[in-house]
Formats: C-alpha cells, sequence, structure tokens
C-alpha cells in the first residue's frame, strides 16, 4: 500500500515519546504516527512525575517537545483510551498501537487504618504538588494543614522527593512551577519531623545517591539517620556511596528553628492509628536474615503523625482489551503476547512493559527494543482500511488537543507564571487547560 504505516502510541510520557522519536527518526519505513495521551498536555511523569524543585530533570521536556514538532508525529491529547475509544477502535484505525500509558496506580501497604484521612499514597501527593488535573486538592490540602509529624513509608526517589518537598522552606520553591495553591499550602504546613521507614536496612534502600545527598543540603531541615547498618562495607559503588552518606546524616544533629527529616531502617510500619483522622504509625523493628527475609522482633513502638504518606511503588492499571498479568503486559521483547504468542501490530514500551522502576532515560533504550520489533514485523503488518483517527474522534463528540493547541496551553503557562516572575505556573484544572488550549469545533 501507498501509505505510510499508521501507528498509534497510547501516552506521551517519555516511554511514548521515545518510541515516537525511534519511529520517525528512522527511514527504513515511513512512518504516521498518532501519539495520544488522556490528559490535554504531554510529557507524563516529566510533567507529573518528577519533583518540580528538580528544575534540570524537569527541563527534559525540552528534549522531548523536539519530538512532538516533527511533521511525521501527531499529538492527540485529552483522548482518553477506554473512555473515548476502545483499544478495538485503535486497531481499527492504526497499523500498528504501542501502549506506553505506565504505571499511573498506587501500591498499598495493606494494613489497618490505611484509609483514614490523613493517610496517603506519594501518587496522591505527587499529583497533587505538581499540578495533575485529577489530583485530589481538598483530600491533600486537609492533610497538609495539619502535617506537624509527617511519616513517610518507603525509601525510594518517591519517598526522598515528598520528603523534600514537605521538607523546603518557601523561598526555595518560588521558582517553581508549582500552581500557587500548592506553593501557599506548603508555605504555610506546620511541618516540624518528617520521618522515613525503610523496612529493611541502609544497604537495602532503593533511592539513588544523588537525591540522597540533596537531603543533606535543605535550608529548612536537617537530615538525620542512626548509626545502626551503617558501618557495613558494600562492594557496590551506589551502595556505599549512600551508606557514606548515611553516615555523615548519622553525625547530624537538629538545629534550633529547622524542621528535620529523620531516615529510619529497619522499620516497618503494622498500623495506622487514630479514631477520625491518622494521630500515629505503629511501626514494628524487624531483624533482616541473610537470605534477605523479613523476620519480626515483636518490638513495637507508635510514632506520632499527622501525615501518612505510603511511597511504596506505583502499580500498572488495567485498560479495557490489553492483557495485564502483575501489573504490566506480559510482552517479548516489546511485542504484547497475548495467550502466549505474540500479537501482530499491538506492542508496549515503559513501565508498562517492565514494571515501574528506572530513571526517565531507561525509557529510551526500552522503546527502541520495542520499535526495532514494530519495524521487523511492519512489512507482514494487515494495513487497515479505516478512516483517519482524529476524524472519528470528532465524529464522537471529542475535541482532541493538537501540537497548536498545546503550544496555546504552553504560552498560557509562561503566561501565568510571569504574572509572578517565574518562568512558568502549571493550570492545574483541566477546563482551564481546555479553555488554554483554544481548540476548535
Ligand atoms: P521504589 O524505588 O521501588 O521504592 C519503593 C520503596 O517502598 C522501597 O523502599 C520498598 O522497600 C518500599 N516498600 C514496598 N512495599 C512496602 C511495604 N509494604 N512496606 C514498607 N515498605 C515497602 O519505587 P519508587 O520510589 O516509587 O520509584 C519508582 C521508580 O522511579 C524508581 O526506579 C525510582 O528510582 C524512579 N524515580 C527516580 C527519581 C529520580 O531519579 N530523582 C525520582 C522519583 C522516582 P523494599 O525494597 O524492601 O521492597
Amino acid at each position: 500500500m501507498d501509505r505510510p504505516l499508521r501507528v498509534a502510541v497510547v501516552g506521551a510520557g517519555p516511554a511514548g515519546i521515545y518510541a515516537a522519536e525511534a519511529l520517525a527518526g528512522q527511514d527504513e519505513v515511513p512512518v504516521a504516527v498518532d501519539l495520544l495521551d488522556r490528559l490535554p498536555t504531554p510529557f507524563g511523569l516529566v510533567r507529573h512525575g518528577i519533583a518540580p524543585d528538580h528544575l534540570k530533570m524537569r527541563a527534559l521536556a525540552d528534549t522531548l517537545r523536539h519530538t512532538l514538532d516533527h511533521p511525521s508525529v501527531r499529538f492527540v491529547g485529552d483522548v482518553e483510551v477506554g473512555r473515548d475509544l476502545s483499544v478495538a477502535d485503535l486497531r481499527a484505525h492504526a497499523d500498528a498501537v504501542v501502549f506506553t500509558h505506565g504505571a499511573s496506580g498506587a501500591r498499598r501497604l495493606g494494613i489497618e487504618g490505611e484509609d483514614l484521612p490523613g493517610s496517603l499514597a506519594a501518587t496522591d501527593v505527587v499529583a497533587w504538588y505538581t499540578g495533575h488535573p485529577d489530583a485530589d486538592r481538598a483530600r491533600v490540602e486537609q492533610a497538609v494543614a495539619r502535617a506537624r509529624d509527617v511519616v513517610v513509608v518507603g525509601v525510594g526517589n518517591v519517598a526522598l522527593d515528598v520528603a523534600r518537598v514537605l521538607a523546603r522552606g518557601p523561598a526555595e520553591l518560588e521558582t517553581t512551577d508549582m500552581p500557587q495553591h500548592v506553593l501557599d499550602a506548603l508555605a504555610t504546613a506546620p511541618v516540624e519531623r518528617i520521618t522515613l521507614l525503610g523496612r529493611r536496612g541502609p544497604a537495602q534502600a532503593s533511592f539513588t545517591t544523588q537525591e540522597l545527598r540533596e537531603l543533606g543540603h535543605l535550608s529548612a531541615a536537617v537530615a538525620l539517620t542512626d548509626p545502626e547498618g551503617l558501618d557495613e562495607e558494600s562492594e557496590v559503588r551506589a551502595v556505599a556511596r549512600n551508606l557514606a552518606t548515611l553516615r555523615e546524616f548519622a553525625e547530624h544533629v537538629p538545629e534550633p528553628g529547622k524542621a528535620t527529616v529523620r531516615l529510619r531502617f529497619f522499620a516497618r510500619p503494622v498500623r495506622l492509628t487514630g479514631r477520625d483522622r491518622v494521630t500515629g504509625v505503629v511501626v514494628e523493628r524487624v531483624a533482616v536474615d541473610p537470605a534477605d527475609r523479613l523476620t519480626s522482633t515483636r518490638e513495637t513502638e507508635e510514632l506520632a503523625a499527622d501525615l501518612v504518606v505510603a511511597a511504596v511503588g506505583y502499580a500498572g492499571q488495567d485498560l479495557p482489551g490489553l492483557p495485564v498479568s502483575g501489573g504490566v503486559v506480559p510482552n517479548e521483547g516489546g511485542r504484547v503476547l497475548r495467550d502466549g504468542a505474540p500479537s501482530p501490530g499491538e506492542y508496549v514500551a515503559g513501565w508498562i512493559k517492565r514494571g515501574p522502576s528506572g530513571v526517565v532515560g531507561t525509557n529510551k533504550h526500552d522503546a527502541r527494543e520495542t520499535v526495532a520489533a514494530l519495524l521487523a514485523d511492519a512489512p507482514t503488518l494487515p494495513r487497515v482500511e479505516g478512516p483517519d483517527l482524529v476524524e472519528t474522534l470528532r465524529a464522537r463528540g471529542c475535541r482532541p488537543v493538537l501540537l497548536e493547541n498545546w503550544r496555546s496551553i504552553d504560552e498560557a503557562e509562561h503566561a501565568l507564571g510571569a504574572e509572578r516572575g517565574r518562568a512558568r505556573t502549571t493550570i492545574h484544572e483541566r477546563e482551564a487547560l481546555r479553555t488554554a488550549a483554544r481548540v476548535q469545533r
């Protein structure tokens, strides 16, 4: 057939954009890529995951945006697969579909009291401070407003992000693109003590050293830890660096007028306490046996907590029409497996392919592997006869946000930021984003 291969990429986060880049950047197979996102905005976790105070990392959006400008790529935002379009609809409009919609759910602690007001998943807090349109503002802000004692469960990079953002002083956040209501809520939050709980030892923590070190350089808080487990020698460089940083924290002492951020290890939450809202966390001291299994010591203590944040990982969510097992879509090098066999024309990349781990850049290699499989299959993929995807969406009453509309949002966010001397401010309401997008019927 004499037309480019039509490829739909579901999700305009890093994995989706890297997949689009790999498709548009080759000249073996002419392609026309539709890059769909359920939000009116691109960039996925670069916009709504990377902490707003990580300005350099967030600037990755400036690199990713080049792919949106590529003539073979069409951004189609504000369209949700599973609501506006089914997987079957997509298959009828595209010769190949690459699912890169990530893992947006939160893993749960599964303990008593987890649903009390004041107990949040890190995904709730991150959605709120990055201005995600689906954030539950009222729930998060009620908890943040009384957050004197904060317990963050987990010792991964997301736990550090949440702890750091809560511990920062208003002046440190002023230059970020956080919505004004987030800056106001953080400026008045009464945070005094933040405790991070690692269920295993410091050598098993999953945060990275650069992020850990940052915790030691906050102007409004002191990072502390206990010496237990820090004398261990590790041949793994990343672990040895973490231990060296933690040894420095173990020497720190609280400073008057500053909050504390304390990392505690061998500590597992067993219950959240409180009647109408969280008031504490019962923590059990655990031991780790040589086979890395956690064993109970039966020693417990209760930590005061007005806010508990479970930062224990993301979880892949079901998309009707797509197989999911253990939070990922079964696949072989990016080819979706249905009943154990590759399903022609269906691919995955990113967290929904390999699980919620790795840094943004990990998705580049991952997406390239998937695109290589797709391009190898291209000669044998049946070509669809269906109409153009955007025409179908419009006929269904959808108003997709295309590149020029996203540019209007981008301009509006710069203008909003300029009102307070900032580079940009995130527009956090879906309707406000749609207004800024100026989509013509
Ligand atoms: P993560 O690295 O998997 O960390 C999850 C943490 O939760 C671990 O400490 C884990 O402990 C703990 N945990 C899990 N279940 C638990 C339970 N039931 N009770 C107590 N603790 C529990 O996940 P993440 O922090 O969500 O990060 C996801 C990915 O994004 C990671 O690859 C991360 O590096 C990346 N990321 C990177 C950055 C950055 O580069 N700055 C920022 C944010 C996220 P165990 O190890 O014992 O299971």
